[in-house]
Order: structure tokens, then C-alpha cells, then sequence
């Protein structure tokens, strides 16, 4: 099969999946989230945590990552010596944010010039430490969110991201609370700001989305910016249901994101299963108390291999990379599952391609080539 892309996942938060996650977004994010992430200073800590977590991806199919890293340049950059020796395709985000008030004291850049500073130093050595290596690690320009960044600083790394033609990631709309900020501080919504200030272009991946209104999907289809839908983060922080068929009517692209930490599995799979649940939930609603007519919403839920196209081809477009597909003509990323046929179905391709999906664990995925290369395992 091909290999699967997961297209928003924190390395530093490896540690802490599963942790905190009955807190609200700003609280878990305090408590748990960045005092974890300031630890990465230590590149001994990084090495150790981020080894683990590339061989636990490899394991579970996914072939490339789109990361956040932390705000520690060499931290960032061993993740992308990792994912070289590994043979995993990463692409790496030096997370941005210097607000005074929304980020800890102890965990932030010192102003917007010292961020944009480290970030195109970060740029640099990353595509100079390519040139010893066959997968390319990919920079990526990676504001945290809208609170976390002042104007100036997204301004200035919507300019660098043209400067170097490069990928641009962050959250939209995730929360109640983040999909607020934006409207409270600036009078105008997450994902214009974003635009407003270079963010938004055909290599912007947006994490969750939940909270994405018409007019943000207009935006979103007319620069070409596409969603990483983070299913099982969103049950836990996204206040919504990300509408899944509603977006891609829009013609807005989608990729699967495994969100680790505020998602708990390092697994496309587990997320292409709730990524299904979660859209059963929106087409049936929630609330037991309110008539069934108007409990939910219609033609929300998908099918299985509509998972399977958001963890592939979907993150392929996501990534602007000719993979996700066993095809003439595209990378060679690939995982070998071996799944026994089910004895008591008659196993057509339908069959086959659910059996895929729910019940493949690690153990059944023997090898695993990015590129042809390879992927090592444990
Ligand atoms: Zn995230």
C-alpha cells in the first residue's frame, strides 16, 4: 500500500500523548504542552524522544510527516538529521511565538526579530544539511497560532515564506476559545488575518479547522490552503466536528493529521477510523433530547475509503508531492501490510480495504520505503 502522510503532528509532544486531555485547549497547553516543549534546550532529551517517536511513525505506515518542532533551532535540526538516518520524509517546523501574553516566560521567543532571525538561520542550515542526503527534509514556516505570534512577527514570516517558496503551517479555527482571539484582539476572523498577512498560499497546510465558517473555505479555495484534519485532537479540543464532505465540495484539500499530543495515536489508521466515527457522529447528532430530523447534519459522514484518500492521496496534495499512490511516475513510499484475509467474508476489494483500515495494528506492517529507501525500524 502507500505509504501514508501524516500531515500535523508535534515531535516534542511525544512524551505527553494520552496526557491532560480532559483540559481545555489553553489550560492543557499551560500545564502540560509547553513546559514539556521548553525541555528541548537538552539535545540529549531531544535525541532520545525524537529517535522514539520517527521509529514509532515508521512502524505504523507513515512515510512522510509534516512536524512541528519546538522554538530550539539545533533541537529542530537533530529531528531532521533523525528523519534522515531513519529514511523518513519530514518536514520540519521551527515553531515561531513571542507574545508576551499568551506565551510562558520561559518558553518564547524574545521579540518578533529574534523569531525571524532564528528562523532564517533555521532555513539555511536545514537546506545545507540536505545536500548529504537523498529524502529531502523540507523547512516549513510554522507561526504557532494567531495568539501566539504578534503582527509583526506573522507578517514577517509571511514574507519569508515567499522569499524562499516554502510551506507554511499553523492552527485555524481549532477552539471556541483560538477562533475567538482573532475576532476579540484584531475584529476579524482567524483565517483572514492569516491571509492578511502573506500566511495563506497553495503550500499552506491548516491544522483542525473546526470552527471554519463559509467565508474561510472562500478564502481557503481561492489561495489554494488546504486542512489537516485532526480527528481525534478535534474530539478533544475542536468544540466541532470538522465537516468533512462540506469541504471538500468547497474544493478545499484535505490531508489526515494525527495531531500527537493533543491527539493520542501516532496512527493514521486509528485516525482514519475516527475520522469515519467522528463524521457518523455529525450526520446523526449528538443530542438524544432534539427530534431526529434535525439532529444532524446530512451528508456529513464518509466512508472508509474516503479515510483511506484523506491518509494518501488527500496528504500527497496536502504536501504537493507526487506520492500516496502506487503508481508510474511517483515516489516510492510504500508499506507492506500483511493482513489475512478474513475467514468468514468473501473478501472483494471492499471488504479487503475495511479489513485494511480497522483492523491492520503495527505488528502486520512488515516493511516500510520512503523513497525507495529502506524506513528503520525499532
Ligand atoms: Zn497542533
Amino acid at each position: 500500500m502507500p505509504g501514508f502522510i501524516d500531515t500535523h503532528i508535534h515531535a516534542p509532544q511525544w512524551p505527553n500523548a494520552g496526557l491532560g486531555l480532559d483540559l481545555p485547549l489553553q489550560d492543557w497547553l499551560n500545564t502540560y504542552t509547553f513546559p514539556l516543549e521548553s525541555k528541548y534546550k537538552d539535545l540529549d532529551f531531544s535525541k532520545k524522544v525524537y529517535e522514539d517517536l520517527v521509529t514509532n511513525l515508521i512502524n505504523n505506515g507513515t512515510t512522510t510527516s509534516v512536524y512541528f518542532g519546538s522554538i530550539y533551532q539545533d533541537s529542530n535540526l537533530l529531528l531532521a538529521d533523525i528523519c534522515n538516518e531513519k529514511h523518513q520524509r519530514g518536514f520540519i517546523g521551527h515553531v515561531s511565538m513571542d507574545d508576551k501574553d499568551n506565551n510562558p516566560e520561559y518558553y518564547r521567543d524574545k521579540s518578533a526579530q529574534d523569531s525571524l532571525n532564528k528562523y532564517e538561520s533555521f532555513i539555511n542550515k536545514l537546506l545545507k544539511s540536505n545536500e548529504k542526503y537523498s529524502i529531502k527534509q523540507t523547512p516549513v514556516i510554522t507561526p504557532r497560532f494567531s495568539p501566539s505570534c504578534s503582527l509583526e512577527s506573522l507578517k514577517g514570516l509571511g514574507e519569508l515564506a515567499k522569499k524562499y517558496n516554502l510551506p507554511i503551517q499553523s492552527h485555524c479555527s481549532e477552539s471556541d476559545w483560538e477562533n475567538s482571539y482573532s475576532i476579540n484582539k484584531y475584529g476579524k476572523r482567524d483565517a483572514q488575518l492569516l491571509y492578511e498577512n502573506n500566511l495563506l498560499t497553495s503550500k499552506s497546510i491548516m491544522a483542525h479547522g473546526t470552527l471554519l465558517n463559509n467565508s474561510d473555505f472562500n478564502i481557503f479555495h481561492k489561495t489554494g490552503t488546504t486542512v489537516s484534519h485532526c480527528p481525534i485532537s478535534n474530539a478533544y479540543f475542536g468544540n466541532a466536528i470538522f465537516p468533512v464532505n462540506d469541504a471538500l465540495r468547497k474544493n478545499v484539500n484535505l490531508g489526515l493529521g494525527s495531531d500527537v499530543s493533543g491527539g493520542f495515536s501516532p496512527s493514521l489508521y486509528d485516525n482514519m477510523k475516527d475520522a469515519i466515527l467522528s463524521s457518523q457522529h455529525l450526520q446523526n447528532g449528538v443530542d438524544n433530547s432534539v427530534v431526529s430530523e434535525i439532529r444532524g447534519v446530512t451528508n456529513s459522514k464518509i466512508t472508509s475509503k474516503q479515510a483511506f484518500y484523506l491518509a494518501t492521496v488527500g496528504g500527497a496534495k496536502v504536501v504537493n508531492l507526487k506520492t500516496g499512490k502506487l503508481k508510474e511516475g511517483y515516489l516510492a513510499d510504500l508499506q507492506i501490510v500483511e493482513n489475512q484475509p478474513n475467514p468468514f467474508q468473501k473478501n472483494d476489494k471492499q471488504d479487503i480495504l475495511d479489513n485494511l483500515i480497522y483492523h491492520t495494528r503495527a505488528n502486520d506492517i512488515k516493511k516500510v520505503y520512503v523513497q525507495g529507501y529502506l524506513a528503520k525500524r525499532g
